[in-house]
């Protein structure tokens, strides 16, 4: 019934060795490095533009920090990439648009001598990609599909839930893996009986929001509303980010439903009042400071000749080759937990208290 999208990003087997010659004979200390960012489809990319910008800085870099526009975004993010090949960048870091249109650019970057990191988001069928940094985005899922779990039994103790699924972009290919990883914890419980997808869409392709935008989560939800719930209760929605998660909880509460538990990822702001407030059930820690300072230590060793340290070599495989990876760990955050899991960031803790 359930069709749960190819795993093809974690393979149980095969590594590969880290580096390449270029990476390992090392380059000047004040090289250009290259940030190539998507769109700004939430606060974690505004937020990683700046520390890339101030972090490449202090560590004596020169920085070339882009983000693609929210319309053209492909062809943006593509001649961002060659502009920055152009002028002599030595590591070209990448957050990608879009995970398969980025082949030819990252080949011109290997070709010209520059190593490449596919920051946050894996970039498919490439043999150009060196390293992988990210959160462990097939945990961050199976831990959204928990808390959905754990939020709908706080309330009501007894299932059948009803529910519905909503997934990320399909271009990003972030997306299935966090929504494998939620199917991991939710499919056995929809096959038996526990869980019950009101709509019947379970299929990732009748799931997925266009561009992570938030006006398209918001219709969808409308419709499903209009279709499904008329008189039959929603006890809760798997949203794969805070963004699209408020989006969802402004059609239902329009829709003036009572709301149901609703998960989110990257602790937003508006997003973290939501969870004291009651209403978003959960979110997912992924420091960005941590993220970003990992991959900077990375061009680091780079420039000085070094192996980056990596700690997975099988989970991500991008179609062509298992990329050598540095994987964070994602925290679940529910108003529970919050004061604890934001306790150093300075900017969250006080919504917490
Ligand atoms: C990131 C998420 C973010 C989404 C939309 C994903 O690739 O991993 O943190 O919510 O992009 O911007």
């Amino acid at each position: 019934l359930l069709s749960l999208t190819a795993c093809s990003q974690r393979s149980e087997e095969g590594t590969t060795s880290a580096g390449t010659t270029e990476a390992a004979k090392g380059f000047p200390a004040d090289s250009l490095i290259g940030v190539a960012l998507p769109a700004k489809t939430s606060e974690n990319w505004v937020l990683a533009g700046d520390l890339f910008t101030d972090g490449l800085k202090e560590a004596g870099f020169q920085s070339d920090v882009q983000y693609a526009g929210s319309s053209t975004t492909v062809a943006d993010q593509q001649s961002q990439i060659q502009a920055m090949v152009t002028k002599g960048a030595k590591v070209i870091v990448i957050g990608a648009t879009d995970a398969a249109q980025l082949s030819t650019q990252v080949e011109a970057a290997k070709a010209a001598g520059a190593s490449v990191i596919a920051y946050d988001r894996l970039i498919k069928n490439t043999q150009g990609v060196d390293f992988y940094v990210a959160y462990d985005n097939f945990k961050v899922g199976q831990l959204q599909g928990q808390a959905l779990l754990d939020g709908m039994k706080a309330k009501k103790p007894e299932g059948p839930y009803t529910i519905e699924l909503f997934s990320g972009s399909s271009d990003d290919n972030n997306s299935a893996v966090f929504f494998d990883g939620a199917m991991s914890v939710l499919k056995p419980q929809i096959d038996n009986g526990t869980l019950v997808v009101g709509s019947g869409q379970t299929d990732i392709k009748q799931t997925a929001i266009d561009a992570w935008k938030p006006e398209n989560a918001q219709r969808r939800m409308d419709s499903l509303l209009t279709s499904t719930y008329t008189s039959k209760t929603l006890d809760g929605v798997l949203s794969p980010n805070d963004t699209l998660a408020r989006a969802i909880l402004t059609s239902i509460k329009g829709a003036g439903k009572p709301l149901p538990i609703v998960t989110g990822q990257d602790s937003e702001v508006e997003s973290i009042k939501s969870i004291m407030a009651g209403e978003q059930y959960s979110t997912i820690n992924k420091d960005t400071r941590n993220l970003v300072k990992q991959t900077i230590q990375m061009v680091k060793d780079l420039q000085a000749g070094k192996q980056p340290e990596i700690n997975d070599t099988k989970s991500y495989d991008n179609g062509v080759k298992v990329v050598p990876s540095y994987l964070l760990e994602p925290q679940i955050v529910t108003k529970d937990n919050a004061a604890e899991a934001y306790a150093n960031d300075p900017n969250l803790a006080p919504l917490t208290k």
